[in-house]
């Protein structure tokens, strides 16, 4: 069995579902459900008896020593996080909680049941921590990509609290000897996000008739990765990682954010039409993020190299699916707008 962290989340729901798809280990799912996780997501697995699901928050380190102990897994896939940037600047102090003090907590509860383990089981072991790439900091347009050896340089209090996890757990390998990797990786989309985000954003508000919010000039440049080919680089780090080791993972899509809500524009302007216009004539430009870094860009050629893995969409074949995903699934997108999805975990979910 693994543990997976935040497996309610965007990215944790989609490692979970394709991992139940492709393989018969049991996936023990910790997650608090905050606004961002939705077991709705999960509703495809919520009665496999592979899929045990656990409500419980990574800063309660007595809810994860007995998970430990019960279940015993042989890694951990470490998801949970407050994720969302403009969150952090109106209210830091839940990312230094969750990010910081969850992770360590986490750290605590593993290295406390790892120690346990008999010498094989131990060497083993793996505690992956999935990361980001905001915590090198920010990029002018000639600087090269960031690769594994960039310094730190978190601008944001998302990142400053990823950057801060980062740190305990390389120190828990260092320190301790806990076999442990982390993975930091570019902006994802993909079905299942939630829409705050500005792919599942612009597609929500283009359907709804809304403004589509573009922050500052519009230039600010990420690196995007389809989320499955994020869940395929976890599984590969997972597996064949080198213990200590962190591993950048990259798109190679460089894109500006307006030529992103361009191109989700037009691939709703082909799909469904509007009786006037494009969906570009809604794009408003609005006042830029505080500290707002200018260009993320990711060097994956150590995970390419090393592990052989290599990214299955272009930018443009991922937004096609994505566009085409949040049409077809409408009623995910309105009751995770209404709040519904909210009551739906009320009603369907019992404690055990
Ligand atoms: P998300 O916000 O969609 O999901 C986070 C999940 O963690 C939710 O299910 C939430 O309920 C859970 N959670 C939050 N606090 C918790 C706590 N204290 N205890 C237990 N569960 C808790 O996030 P995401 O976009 O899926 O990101 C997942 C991870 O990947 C994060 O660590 C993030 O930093 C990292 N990451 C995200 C991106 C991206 O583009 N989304 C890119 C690189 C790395």
């Amino acid at each position: 069995m693994i543990l997976v962290t935040g497996g309610a989340g965007f990215i944790g729901a989609n490692f979970v579902l394709d991992w139940l798809r492709g393989c018969d280990e049991p996936i023990l799912n910790v997650d608090k459900l905050t606004y961002a996780g939705n077991l709705r997501t999960l509703e495809p697995v919520l009665h496999d008896p592979k899929h045990v699901f656990a409500r419980v928050d990574i800063c309660d380190a007595a809810a994860l020593d007995a998970l430990f102990a019960e279940h015993r897994p042989r890694a951990v896939v470490h998801f949970a996080a407050e994720s969302h940037v403009d969150r952090s600047i109106h209210g830091p102090a839940d990312f230094v909680q969750t990010n910081v003090v969850g992770t360590f907590t986490l750290l605590e509860a593993a290295r406390a049941y790892w120690s346990k383990l008999d010498a094989g089981e131990r060497a083993a072991f793996r505690f992956l921590h999935v990361s980001t790439d905001e915590v090198f900091g920010s990029l002018s347009a000639t600087d090269p990509q960031f690769s594994e050896t960039t310094p730190y340089a978190p601008n944001s209090p998302y990142s400053a609290t990823k950057a801060g996890s980062d740190h305990l757990v390389r120190a828990y390998h260092h320190t301790y000897g806990l076999p442990t990797l982390t993975t930091n990786c570019s902006n994802n989309y993909g079905p299942y996000q939630f829409p705050e985000k500005l792919i599942p954003l612009v597609i929500a508000n283009a359907i709804a008739g809304k403004s589509l919010p573009v922050y500052g000039d519009g230039q600010n440049v990420r690196d995007w990765l389809y989320v499955g080919d994020h869940c395929a680089a976890i599984r590969e780090v997972l597996g064949c990682g080198e213990p200590g080791e962190t591993y950048n993972i990259g798109g190679w899509n460089e894109k500006t954010n307006i030529e992103v809500v361009h191109t989700i524009c037009d691939l709703l302007d082909a799909a469904r039409p509007k009786a006037n216009g494009s969906y570009r004539d809604q794009i408003t430009f609005v006042k830029d993020r505080p500290g707002h870094d200018r260009r993320y860009a990711i060097d994956a050629r150590k995970l390419e190299g090393k592990l052989g893995w290599k990214p299955a969409e272009t930018f443009e074949t991922g937004l096609a699916k994505t566009v085409r995903w949040y049409l077809e699934n409408q009623a995910w997108v309105g009751e995770v707008a209404s709040g519904d999805y909210r009551k739906w975990v009320e009603t369907n979910y019992t404690e055990r």
